[in-house]
Protein backbone atom coordinates (compact mmCIF):
# COMPACT_ATOMS: atom_id res chain seq x y z
CA UNK A 1 0.00 0.00 0.00
CA UNK A 2 1.60 3.39 -0.98
CA UNK A 3 2.08 5.52 1.76
CA UNK A 4 1.13 9.23 1.77
CA UNK A 5 1.70 12.00 4.28
CA UNK A 6 -0.06 14.99 3.67
CA UNK A 7 0.89 18.29 5.97
CA UNK A 8 -1.09 21.55 6.68
CA UNK A 9 0.16 24.33 8.75
CA UNK A 10 3.78 23.61 8.17
CA UNK A 11 3.18 27.84 8.30
CA UNK A 12 0.43 28.55 11.02
CA UNK A 13 -1.25 31.34 9.50
CA UNK A 14 -1.63 29.62 6.30
CA UNK A 15 -5.21 28.33 6.82
CA UNK A 16 -5.75 26.42 3.84
CA UNK A 17 -3.84 23.60 4.46
CA UNK A 18 -4.84 23.16 7.77
CA UNK A 19 -8.43 23.10 7.27
CA UNK A 20 -8.18 20.95 4.43
CA UNK A 21 -5.89 18.80 7.04
CA UNK A 22 -9.01 18.58 9.36
CA UNK A 23 -11.88 19.00 7.56
CA UNK A 24 -11.24 16.58 4.52
CA UNK A 25 -8.56 13.83 5.70
CA UNK A 26 -11.63 11.14 6.03
CA UNK A 27 -12.91 12.14 2.82
CA UNK A 28 -10.11 11.33 1.05
CA UNK A 29 -9.45 8.28 3.35
CA UNK A 30 -12.43 6.60 2.14
CA UNK A 31 -12.18 8.07 -1.68
CA UNK A 32 -8.89 6.62 -2.02
CA UNK A 33 -8.85 2.92 -0.18
CA UNK A 34 -5.59 1.83 -2.19
CA UNK A 35 -3.19 4.62 -0.22
CA UNK A 36 -2.36 4.68 3.16
CA UNK A 37 -3.53 8.61 4.09
CA UNK A 38 -2.18 10.84 6.84
CA UNK A 39 -2.98 13.86 7.57
CA UNK A 40 -0.69 16.05 9.99
CA UNK A 41 -0.84 19.60 11.03
CA UNK A 42 2.90 20.37 10.72
CA UNK A 43 3.16 23.47 13.20
CA UNK A 44 0.37 22.96 15.82
CA UNK A 45 2.12 26.06 18.11
CA UNK A 46 2.35 28.37 15.21
CA UNK A 47 -1.14 27.25 14.24
CA UNK A 48 -2.38 28.46 18.39
CA UNK A 49 -0.54 32.05 17.77
CA UNK A 50 -2.30 32.01 14.26
CA UNK A 51 1.66 33.00 13.13
CA UNK A 52 3.89 32.00 10.04
CA UNK A 53 6.08 30.34 13.40
CA UNK A 54 6.85 30.81 16.84
CA UNK A 55 10.41 30.42 17.16
CA UNK A 56 11.87 30.09 13.84
CA UNK A 57 10.72 29.12 10.44
CA UNK A 58 9.74 25.40 10.22
CA UNK A 59 9.72 25.46 6.68
CA UNK A 60 14.16 26.21 7.15
CA UNK A 61 14.69 24.70 10.44
CA UNK A 62 15.00 21.34 8.71
CA UNK A 63 18.91 22.54 7.71
CA UNK A 64 19.82 23.26 11.18
CA UNK A 65 18.91 19.43 12.28
CA UNK A 66 22.33 19.01 13.23
CA UNK A 67 22.93 22.32 15.52
CA UNK A 68 21.44 22.36 19.13
CA UNK A 69 18.58 25.00 19.15
CA UNK A 70 16.94 23.92 22.81
CA UNK A 71 15.02 27.39 22.80
CA UNK A 72 13.19 26.77 19.46
CA UNK A 73 9.98 24.80 18.98
CA UNK A 74 10.51 24.15 15.60
CA UNK A 75 13.77 22.57 15.89
CA UNK A 76 12.42 19.99 18.46
CA UNK A 77 9.40 19.83 15.58
CA UNK A 78 11.66 19.49 12.83
CA UNK A 79 13.50 16.29 14.01
CA UNK A 80 10.44 14.90 15.05
CA UNK A 81 8.94 15.69 11.52
CA UNK A 82 11.96 14.34 10.09
CA UNK A 83 11.51 10.87 12.10
CA UNK A 84 8.03 10.53 10.86
CA UNK A 85 8.75 10.70 7.53
CA UNK A 86 11.58 8.80 7.37
CA UNK A 87 10.03 5.85 9.51
CA UNK A 88 9.03 4.31 5.94
CA UNK A 89 8.72 4.63 2.13
CA UNK A 90 6.26 7.15 1.61
CA UNK A 91 5.13 10.10 -0.62
CA UNK A 92 4.66 13.75 1.12
CA UNK A 93 2.32 16.58 0.05
CA UNK A 94 3.11 20.11 1.86
CA UNK A 95 0.61 22.25 1.91
CA UNK A 96 1.21 26.30 1.61
CA UNK A 97 -0.37 29.45 0.13
CA UNK A 98 0.94 32.71 -0.99
CA UNK A 99 -0.38 36.18 -0.66
CA UNK A 100 1.15 36.65 -4.64
CA UNK A 101 -0.77 36.02 -7.21
CA UNK A 102 0.34 32.26 -8.26
CA UNK A 103 -2.94 30.39 -8.87
CA UNK A 104 -2.36 26.84 -8.00
CA UNK A 105 1.46 25.51 -8.53
CA UNK A 106 3.10 22.95 -7.54
CA UNK A 107 6.53 23.26 -6.20
CA UNK A 108 9.15 20.66 -6.82
CA UNK A 109 12.37 20.28 -4.92
CA UNK A 110 13.46 17.05 -6.83
CA UNK A 111 13.62 16.00 -10.57
CA UNK A 112 12.69 12.56 -10.18
CA UNK A 113 10.45 10.44 -12.73
CA UNK A 114 7.73 10.03 -10.35
CA UNK A 115 7.17 13.70 -8.95
CA UNK A 116 7.53 14.90 -13.02
CA UNK A 117 4.98 12.39 -13.90
CA UNK A 118 2.57 13.95 -11.07
CA UNK A 119 3.42 17.25 -11.97
CA UNK A 120 2.55 16.70 -15.62
CA UNK A 121 -0.65 15.10 -14.46
CA UNK A 122 -1.89 17.90 -12.86
CA UNK A 123 -0.32 20.04 -16.01
CA UNK A 124 -2.56 18.52 -18.11
CA UNK A 125 -5.64 17.92 -16.38
CA UNK A 126 -6.02 21.24 -14.74
CA UNK A 127 -5.64 23.97 -16.96
CA UNK A 128 -4.70 27.14 -14.85
CA UNK A 129 -1.87 25.08 -13.13
CA UNK A 130 1.37 25.69 -13.23
CA UNK A 131 4.80 24.06 -12.13
CA UNK A 132 7.98 25.83 -9.93
CA UNK A 133 11.58 23.97 -9.45
CA UNK A 134 12.85 25.09 -6.61
CA UNK A 135 16.15 23.10 -5.87
CA UNK A 136 17.33 22.67 -2.18
CA UNK A 137 20.63 21.36 -2.12
CA UNK A 138 20.33 22.22 1.74
CA UNK A 139 17.05 20.39 2.28
CA UNK A 140 15.68 23.16 4.28
CA UNK A 141 12.22 22.13 3.22
CA UNK A 142 9.95 19.96 5.12
CA UNK A 143 8.84 18.27 1.59
CA UNK A 144 12.74 17.71 1.14
CA UNK A 145 13.46 14.51 3.68
CA UNK A 146 12.61 12.30 0.99
CA UNK A 147 12.77 12.98 -2.80
CA UNK A 148 9.20 11.74 -3.30
CA UNK A 149 7.65 14.58 -2.26
CA UNK A 150 6.01 18.32 -3.32
CA UNK A 151 4.65 21.24 -2.23
CA UNK A 152 1.45 22.56 -3.48
CA UNK A 153 1.27 26.67 -3.26
CA UNK A 154 -1.57 28.41 -4.11
CA UNK A 155 -2.56 32.21 -4.02
CA UNK A 156 -3.44 35.24 -3.31
CA UNK A 157 -4.75 34.37 -0.21
CA UNK A 158 -3.97 36.67 2.97
CA UNK A 159 -2.62 35.46 6.12
CA UNK A 160 -5.38 33.59 8.69
CA UNK A 161 -7.77 33.85 6.13
CA UNK A 162 -9.78 30.49 4.64
CA UNK A 163 -10.50 31.42 1.19
CA UNK A 164 -12.79 29.98 -0.84
CA UNK A 165 -10.77 30.10 -3.79
CA UNK A 166 -7.41 28.71 -2.30
CA UNK A 167 -9.43 26.07 -0.51
CA UNK A 168 -11.45 24.65 -3.31
CA UNK A 169 -7.83 25.35 -5.75
CA UNK A 170 -5.75 23.28 -3.17
CA UNK A 171 -8.43 20.79 -2.77
CA UNK A 172 -8.76 19.98 -6.78
CA UNK A 173 -4.64 19.61 -6.51
CA UNK A 174 -4.61 17.57 -3.35
CA UNK A 175 -7.67 15.11 -5.54
CA UNK A 176 -6.08 15.22 -8.61
CA UNK A 177 -2.69 14.03 -7.10
CA UNK A 178 -3.81 11.24 -4.99
CA UNK A 179 -5.80 9.67 -7.62
CA UNK A 180 -2.65 10.15 -9.66
CA UNK A 181 -0.66 8.35 -6.65
CA UNK A 182 -2.89 5.98 -7.07
CA UNK A 183 -2.66 4.95 -10.33
CA UNK A 184 0.97 5.73 -11.23
CA UNK A 185 3.31 3.61 -13.85
CA UNK A 186 6.21 1.49 -12.64
CA UNK A 187 8.91 3.54 -15.11
CA UNK A 188 7.20 7.14 -15.98
CA UNK A 189 8.25 8.75 -18.26
CA UNK A 190 7.33 11.88 -20.55
CA UNK A 191 8.20 15.88 -21.20
CA UNK A 192 7.17 18.80 -18.49
CA UNK A 193 7.55 22.72 -19.10
CA UNK A 194 9.19 24.19 -15.51
CA UNK A 195 9.59 27.28 -14.11
CA UNK A 196 13.04 26.97 -12.17
CA UNK A 197 13.73 29.48 -9.64
CA UNK A 198 17.54 31.71 -10.50
CA UNK A 199 17.49 34.89 -9.07
CA UNK A 200 15.51 36.36 -6.01
CA UNK A 201 15.22 40.02 -6.15
CA UNK A 202 15.15 42.44 -3.02
CA UNK A 203 13.91 45.53 -2.00
CA UNK A 204 16.15 48.86 -2.75
CA UNK A 205 17.26 49.68 0.78
CA UNK A 206 17.95 53.31 2.09
CA UNK A 207 21.07 53.93 4.19
CA UNK A 208 18.96 53.12 7.18
CA UNK A 209 18.39 49.63 5.63
CA UNK A 210 14.75 50.03 5.18
CA UNK A 211 13.02 49.52 1.78
CA UNK A 212 12.92 52.66 0.01
CA UNK A 213 10.25 51.44 -2.84
CA UNK A 214 7.39 49.22 -3.04
CA UNK A 215 6.02 46.67 -5.59
CA UNK A 216 4.94 49.00 -8.87
CA UNK A 217 1.32 49.15 -9.36
CA UNK A 218 2.21 47.74 -12.72
CA UNK A 219 3.95 44.71 -11.82
CA UNK A 220 1.87 43.81 -8.86
CA UNK A 221 0.08 40.75 -9.28
CA UNK A 222 1.81 39.92 -12.40
CA UNK A 223 3.14 36.63 -11.24
CA UNK A 224 4.11 34.06 -14.30
CA UNK A 225 4.04 37.14 -16.87
CA UNK A 226 6.89 36.96 -19.40
CA UNK A 227 9.60 39.65 -18.98
CA UNK A 228 12.11 40.14 -21.64
CA UNK A 229 14.31 43.00 -21.53
CA UNK A 230 13.43 46.56 -19.70
CA UNK A 231 10.37 45.91 -16.82
CA UNK A 232 9.69 48.36 -14.16
CA UNK A 233 8.91 46.07 -10.85
CA UNK A 234 9.16 48.87 -7.92
CA UNK A 235 8.26 52.62 -7.61
CA UNK A 236 10.21 54.47 -4.66
CA UNK A 237 8.41 56.47 -2.06
CA UNK A 238 9.35 59.78 -3.41
CA UNK A 239 7.15 58.80 -6.81
CA UNK A 240 10.45 57.71 -9.43
CA UNK A 241 10.14 54.81 -11.06
CA UNK A 242 12.53 51.72 -10.75
CA UNK A 243 13.66 50.36 -13.93
CA UNK A 244 15.59 46.66 -14.24
CA UNK A 245 17.00 44.58 -17.16
CA UNK A 246 16.65 41.12 -17.82
CA UNK A 247 19.06 39.00 -19.99
CA UNK A 248 16.68 36.81 -21.95
CA UNK A 249 12.78 35.76 -21.06
CA UNK A 250 12.30 35.75 -17.13
CA UNK A 251 8.48 34.61 -14.99
CA UNK A 252 8.59 36.60 -11.85
CA UNK A 253 6.87 34.62 -9.29
CA UNK A 254 6.14 35.46 -5.09
CA UNK A 255 5.81 38.99 -6.26
CA UNK A 256 4.63 40.82 -2.96
CA UNK A 257 5.27 37.89 -0.50
CA UNK A 258 3.77 39.28 2.76
CA UNK A 259 6.36 36.64 4.42
CA UNK A 260 9.63 37.76 2.73
CA UNK A 261 9.33 41.24 3.76
CA UNK A 262 11.78 40.51 7.09
CA UNK A 263 14.67 39.13 4.10
CA UNK A 264 13.57 42.35 1.60
CA UNK A 265 12.72 39.71 -0.76
CA UNK A 266 10.97 41.13 -3.22
CA UNK A 267 10.34 39.40 -5.51
CA UNK A 268 11.64 35.31 -6.97
CA UNK A 269 12.66 35.21 -11.27
CA UNK A 270 12.17 31.85 -12.67
CA UNK A 271 13.69 30.40 -16.25
CA UNK A 272 11.09 28.36 -18.27
CA UNK A 273 12.35 24.88 -19.10
CA UNK A 274 11.61 21.73 -20.75
CA UNK A 275 12.31 18.32 -18.57
CA UNK A 276 12.44 15.44 -20.47
CA UNK A 277 12.26 12.19 -18.05
ZN1 LIG B 1 3.93 28.49 3.63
Amino acid sequence: MKKVLIFGGTHGNEWTGIWLVKKYGEYFKQKYPDLSLEFIIANPEAYKLNKRFKDEDLNRAFQFLNESRPGSFEHQRARELRNQILSEECFVIDLHTTTSAMGKTLILTDYNPLVLWLARQIQTKIADSRIIGSPDPNKKYLASQVVSSLMIEVGPVANGVLDPHALEGTFELVDRLLLSLSTAPELPSGEIEVYVEVEDVKYPLDKEGQISAYIHSGFQGKDFTKIDGSYIPFRHFSGEEVTYKTLGPRYPIFINEAAYYPQHLAYTLCEKRVMTF
